[in-house]
């Protein structure tokens, strides 16, 4: 059996990043067995769902390097496939037509709250049938096809979870449920089960938010008479309050990381977060090699920005100078770039070492250094510009800089008025390798600049 998988977001939003995790997941999966990753929009909800959110998200998972296999499905294009399993079901008798009214169903339901029992609708037009008054596409009133669900107190619905083992559900707690609105308005369950048939997919891999629809969807395999693929449930991403990670946390969607982050990172970090790799760091090669749905876990993981940003941070200073520049979208010079990169954890955080290009501005007192006066500082500087001009060598400057700290009484009067004259920053790289990036004709001008200003 060849291992075919998909994902099927959904067009009406840019991919969420659970989406994202789930699509690594699954091209993972795929990759390791020989098998194919498929993508199927599932854009049946007219409405909402838009061409720029579908582009978007095909960007996204591009931008990661989770190709897939083959063309791209769109459900808007099987309505077709819909109708005809659907009618299909309803000469086989294993799907009817209800027309009870929303208050008829509403007071059904109140009932069984009374009693607590779960709500359903046990439909009592199953065995009388009745026929949907006209062949009109359109939804007519309060008309749905409602699967015929087995009534036996005794039958359970049971599947083995690739990750979270075996679950069980009575089938006769789901009720004679809804599967489209007519013949043309197949509902969500039902088209993904008549797809996953049509696609041939053999394992649905997808987030632990589906469970509650597995059942629902096994029913319909076995009503259409067909093989019911594996499933295996993944784990949640969590918010730092252990809710299901959503806008109110911050950026959910992958779009949004593009600016700060490299795929790589984030492919990286979506990985690890849910499943056990041998170690912390790995290629997409290395993740496919170790790839196991047995090693995913079987609980939530919070998403968390500083472990994201550390993997970033690990990333970029892996990046080749050229292409930092690329990402980096500044003339950076060469010689600061392993300076910047040592230190970066978001690539617009380059903005940070902006000095390398452009002339600091800041409030001189700045270059005040702790309870040591201006005039302190101005006396440092210009010791500092006698060195820097008459030492040629990095170790030289560094040795001179040592003493003149010894001959100040205080290492950081030598060191951070030189820091702040050279990046009007409090927090930077040493400010000696500042100078040698910058050179001594720049870097003796914004000495004698900060000299001059006190
Ligand atoms: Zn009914």
């Amino acid at each position: 059996m060849k291992v075919k998988v998909r994902i099927a977001p959904s067009p009406t939003g840019f991919l969420h990043i659970g989406t994202a995790q789930s699509a690594l997941y699954n091209w993972l999966f795929a990759r390791k067995n020989g098998g194919t990753f498929h993508l199927r929009i599932e854009d049946t909800d007219r409405e909402r769902s838009t061409k720029e959110y579908e582009h978007s998200i095909l960007y996204a998972l591009e931008w990661l390097g989770l190709n897939w296999d083959g063309e791209v499905v769109r459900q808007s294009q099987h309505g077709i496939k819909y109708r005809k399993a659907l009618e299909r079901l309803i000469t086989e008798g294993k799907a009817f037509w209800c027309n009870h009214t929303k208050e008829e169903l509403e007071s059904e339901r109140k009932e069984q709250g009374e009693k607590k029992e779960p709500p359903r609708h046990i439909c009592s037009h199953r065995n009388n049938a009745m026929h949907y008054p006209a062949s009109s596409p359109q939804r007519i009133n309060d008309w749905v096809l409602r699967l015929a669900v087995d009534r036996d107190v005794q039958r359970k619905i049971i599947f083995d979870d690739i990750i979270r083992g075996r679950i069980e559900f009575d089938a006769s707690l789901l009720g004679d449920f809804s599967i489209a609105k007519s013949l043309d308005d197949a509902l969500y369950n039902f088209a993904v089960v008549v797809d996953d048939i049509d696609m041939g997919i053999t394992h649905v891999i997808r987030g632990e938010d589906h469970i509650s629809n597995t059942p629902k969807q096994i029913l319909i395999y076995e009503a259409l008479g067909k093989e019911i693929p594996k499933f295996a449930h993944l784990p949640l991403i969590l918010a730092p309050d252990r809710s299901k990670l959503s806008k109110r946390h911050g950026a959910v969607a992958v779009v949004d990381y593009k600016r700060d982050y490299l795929p790589e990172a984030l492919l990286n970090f979506l990985g690890a977060m849910s499943h056990t790799f041998s170690k912390e760091l790995l290629t997409k090669e290395e993740m496919i090699e170790e790839f196991e749905l047995s090693k995913v876990h079987k609980s939530g993981a919070v998403f968390n920005t500083e472990k994201l940003n550390w993997f970033n941070s690990q990333y970029i200073k892996k990046l080749e100078p050229s292409k930092f520049l690329e990402l980096a979208g500044i003339d950076v010079p060469e010689k600061a770039i392993p300076l910047i990169t040592e230190r970066l954890e978001k690539l617009s955080d380059v903005q940070n070492f902006d000095y390398f290009w452009k002339e600091p501005e800041y409030d001189k007192e700045l270059l005040k250094w702790k309870e040591f006066s201006l005039e302190e500082s101005k006396k440092s500087l210009e010791e500092s510009s006698k060195i820097l001009e008459k030492t040629e060598n990095n170790e030289a400057v560094r040795s001179a800089f040592d003493e003149l700290g010894q001959k100040l009484g205080n290492r950081g009067l030598a060191y951070w008025p030189l820091r702040v004259a050279l990046t009007g920053k409090e927090k930077s790289p040493d400010p000696i390798d500042i100078a040698f990036v910058l050179g001594k004709e720049k870097t003796l001008e914004r000495v004698k600049k900060a000299i001059r200003s006190l």
